[in-house]
């Protein structure tokens, strides 16, 4: 194929790094491209195209810790799982789990639940942090929670003609540390 830039060179495939953007950060894959000899011009093959965009979606999932197309794939067969039956089990169309595994980014939130729903470990890590969390004594003001006080106060905000606040300041004396 004659190079389309210089129309002199003779495109030759090869082996490339090539810059890439995914969400606004910058990356090099790796991967058969063509390349023009006389004037260094870099395309790839239209067929390859879903290899590259999916080389750059894992190349942005491993540098912002989430997980990538492929170890997605292994975790869905790792539970011996169709795509539609694990798109079921995590409670997401079977679209969604076709596109992460050919290389669309899942976001950060769905990136946990996969992880907690599909790997025992990260699973039970999550179980003990839950328990800490759940462990806690709930913040309460003469004996009842915090939370709801406030819920109480903003819906009073919401119908008074005369909307006031409860700022921190105020609360802060009467909070009872909760015995642990
Ligand atoms: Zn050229």
């Amino acid at each position: 194929m004659i190079c389309l830039n210089c129309r002199k060179g003779r495109l030759q495939k090869k082996i490339t790094d090539l810059s890439a953007e995914v969400k606004g950060e910058k990356f090099v894959v790796r991967m058969n491209a063509l390349v023009c000899p006389a004037c260094g011009y870099t395309t790839i093959e239209g067929s390859l195209m879903p290899e590259y965009m999916r080389l750059a979606a894992d190349a942005y999932r491993a540098s912002n810790g989430l997980l990538t197309g492929d170890q997605i794939r292994e975790r869905r067969a790792r539970l011996r799982m169709s795509q539609g039956q694990f798109a079921e089990y995590i409670g997401v169309g079977i679209a969604s789990v076709k596109r992460w595994e050919l290389g669309q980014v899942q976001d950060l939130a769905m990136d946990r639940l996969i992880r907690v729903m599909t790997d025992i470990d990260e699973a039970s890590e999550n179980l003990t942090k839950l328990k800490t969390l759940s462990a806690t004594p709930e913040p309460t003001i003469l004996g009842r929670p915090l939370v709801s006080l406030m819920y109480e106060a903003v819906e009073q905000e919401w119908h008074a003609s005369k909307p006031y606040r409860i700022e921190a300041e105020d609360l802060g004396g009467i909070i009872e540390s909760p015995a642990v």
